[in-house]
């Protein structure tokens, strides 16, 4: 007997097509670059995308084509995430905290045909524009606006674009191999290199990434997406909040802990996900406001490592849990998520405690292996350290603009980070390669003495480095930020007695009131290696 099932493309407009038609009244809440709190619905998010859509189509953006976006997180980027890729076009998100020259190359190098920017990069965009070569139409992400008309002639204005739109659009059946969006790496370690998603990866990573042991969104859910729209496509949130139904709350330009805690307490939301530095200034502010966040029971932190201490501040008076993930843009992003297995029921609460600090495991679609310098596959004992490749449905091949792939002759593709992996498949990471410190034949991981130099009360923030040294080829520095005058350097050195072994302790401690963040958050040790990678010689 044949027997056939029906073939449906996994598309991202399939995603906006659900919310619309089967959670079409829920909130989908934006805090517009003017500081405005605007309550929409994934009703009108979808028939603001169909028309947007309608609109590209009518400026003469065809298929494969690619328009770009400097943007906060807010309403209309959201449309353009949908209402782009649904009309079989690429949207390339771009970190409005890059250079004005990489900028200009990025926009460039994707031939971008249409730039949507917010308010805030009306001059800056200005100044770029005689440079942009491919560039047909740049649109003001709002309404019609006289300033901006006059700073960059021939601006359009996108409320005006979707406004002269009908509602008779109607998505177009594309190839689920499609390109869809395009996101470069931060540039943490070097320079940003772009990686292009399809729609079948996209679909694939909303669903393999929120099972239940995964970031477990629901409809029942108000998630609000701290970690911006040009970082891994906010690590796929919009389309996982979308493919579910959950009220979706896109909290703009401020993320300052205050604002955050506002909008946690007025929109009552139950998840949050961002970068540490974020949930840092969130600790700070609820502290400092007296709010007890009641709605929020859970945050995802990734991006860089977690600080354990945040474990338990957040945990013992908010009641919110903290779940560790890893990924990277290369891995859109979900590689490892840390939750619990049923054997792990009976365990104390401290062990528990201590098993949620690393980054987790798999989910179904991605496998994880470690290898050594020569390339020979290590044990998943949980103590041999070794270079983390991943395999799997929604992790890049070819880099944008690359001939050749990025991927190992048997088809793995190396993370650049040093990590362990025990018998059940939980990861932790050391560090990454290029930041861990190699002294004398040995190796030190910074992930560690940072958390052990955040476990004391009177430290804020904290980062070590390689600094060279003569004898040691490089040994550990720490920069940290005080948040208590009171602290010395020996003090904190005193700090690492027992934590790790005497070898490792830092040579030295230089205290400063600022670290040097990427527009991701994360802490840019390349940046602190200039400035002080040196200063062991000097001595
Ligand atoms: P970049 O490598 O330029 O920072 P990405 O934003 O794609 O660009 O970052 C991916 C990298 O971020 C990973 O390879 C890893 O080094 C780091 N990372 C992500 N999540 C974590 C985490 N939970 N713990 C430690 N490092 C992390």
């Amino acid at each position: 007997m044949l027997g056939k099932m029906m073939h449906k493309p996994l598309t991202i407009s399939s995603l906006i097509e659900h919310a619309g038609r089967y959670h079409g009244a829920t909130t989908v809440t934006s805090v517009e670059t003017s500081g405005e709190v605007v309550h929409s619905s994934w009703g009108e998010v979808e028939r603001n995308a169909r028309k947007l859509a309608a609109a590209l189509e009518r400026l003469g953006v065809a298929q494969g084509e690619r328009c770009g976006t400097i943007a906060w997180n807010n309403q209309r980027h959201l449309e353009i995430y949908f209402g782009v890729a649904g009309a079989g076009m690429i949207c390339h998100t771009i970190n409005p905290r890059l250079k004005p020259e990489q900028l200009i190359s990025l926009i460039n190098h994707a031939a971008e045909q249409v730039l949507f920017i917010d308010a805030t990069f009306v001059a800056a965009v200005g100044q770029l524009k005689p440079h942009l070569k491919t560039l047909k139409h740049i649109v003001l992400m709002g309404p019609r606006d006289a300033a901006a008309a006059e700073a960059v002639p021939g601006i359009l204005f996108y409320d005006e674009l979707v406004a002269a739109e009908g509602d008779d659009y109607s998505w177009p059946e594309l190839d689920e191999n499609m390109p869809s969006s395009l996101c470069y790496t931060s540039g943490t370690t070097g320079n940003p290199k772009g990686v292009q998603y399809t729609h079948r990866t996209t679909v694939l990573h909303s669903l393999g990434g929120n099972q239940p042991d995964g970031l477990a969104i629901s409809a029942r859910d108000t998630v609000m997406a701290v970690v911006p729209m040009f970082h891994v496509n906010a690590w796929g949130v919009p389309y996982i909040a979308a493919g579910v139904g959950a009220k979706l709350v896109l909290p703009g330009a401020k993320l300052d802990g205050e604002s955050l805690v506002k909008l946690i307490d007025g929109e009552k939301v139950t998840l949050a996900l961002g970068v540490p530095t974020i949930w840092m200034g969130l600790l700070q502010a609820l502290e400092k406001t007296g709010s007890m966040a009641e709605s929020l029971t859970r945050t995802v932190v990734g991006g860089s490592a977690l600080p354990t201490v945040m474990i338990p501040a957040f945990r013992d008076k908010y009641g919110v849990e903290l779940i560790h993930a890893w990924g990277m843009t290369e891995t859109s992003p979900l590689g490892t998520i840390n939750n619990l297995l049923q054997k792990h029921e009976d365990l104390s609460d401290t062990e528990k405690g201590s098993l949620r600090e690393g980054q987790g495991r798999p989910p179904y679609g991605v496998e994880l292996r470690l290898v050594d310098e020569a390339g020979h596959v290590l044990p998943n004992d949980g103590v041999v350290q070794g270079e983390l490749q991943i395999r799997g449905q929604w992790i890049i091949d070819t880099y944008f603009g690359h001939d050749s792939s990025a991927l190992t002759m048997d088809g793995w593709f190396d993370t650049g980070d040093v990590a362990t992996i025990d018998a059940d498949g939980y990861m932790i990471i050391r560090d990454r390669s290029k930041d861990i410190i190699k002294s004398g034949g040995e190796w030190i991981s910074t992930v560690e003495l940072e958390d052990i130099a955040m476990s004391h009360p009177k430290v804020a923030q904290a980062a070590a480095i390689a600094a060279q040294h003569p004898k040691w080829d490089e040994r550990p520095v720490l920069i940290a930020i005080k948040s208590d005058e009171g602290l010395t350097e020996a003090d904190l050195l005193a700090h690492f007695e027992g934590r790790v072994a005497s070898w490792q302790i830092p040579d030295k401690v230089v205290f400063v009131t600022e670290l040097p963040l990427g527009g991701t958050g994360k802490v840019l040790k390349n940046k602190l290696r200039e400035s002080f990678g040196t200063i062991l010689l000097e001595a």
